[in-house]
C-alpha cells in the first residue's frame, strides 16, 4: 500500500512536490493549468479525469495512456486504485470536497528517486 496523506476535507489547496518543492497541482492555474508534474509526480487526477500519469506507472500496468489505464478491469476509481500502487518511497495526498461542492476530489502522488 503506498503511504497516504488526507487533507482537511472541504479545503483545498495546491501541492507541492516534498522532494523538489515544485507547484505541482496548481488551482491557481498560473500556467493555464492545474497540472504541472515534476519529476517525482506519479500522478495527478481529480474526480472526472487522470490529468497525468509517469511513465513508470504506465509500465507497471502495461498502458500508453491513461484512458487506458481508466479501461482495466480492475479500475474502479482513481481513489481505490491508486491504494494498491505498491511503490518504495511513495506518497500520495488526498483532498476531498466539502459542501457545498464546488470543486472535485484530487489525488497527487510523488515518489522519491534515488
Ligand atoms: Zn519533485
Amino acid at each position: 500500500m503506498i503511504s497516504r496523506v488526507e487533507f482537511s476535507r472541504g479545503h483545498m489547496n495546491n501541492i507541492y512536490c516534498p522532494f523538489c518543492g515544485q507547484r505541482v497541482l496548481d488551482l491557481d492555474f498560473t500556467a493555464d493549468q492545474s497540472a504541472n508534474p515534476c519529476l517525482h509526480t506519479l500522478f495527478v487526477a481529480h474526480d472526472y479525469e487522470i490529468e497525468y500519469l509517469s511513465d513508470e506507472l504506465k509500465e507497471i500496468y502495461s498502458v500508453s495512456s491513461a484512458d487506458q489505464l481508466e479501461e482495466l478491469d480492475s479500475f474502479e476509481n482513481i481513489d481505490s486504485f491508486t491504494n494498491n500502487i505498491d511503490l518504495k518511497n511513495a506518497v500520495k495526498f488526498a483532498q476531498y470536497e466539502g459542501a457545498p461542492r464546488d470543486m472535485a476530489d484530487m489525488w497527487v502522488s510523488f515518489k522519491q528517486m534515488k
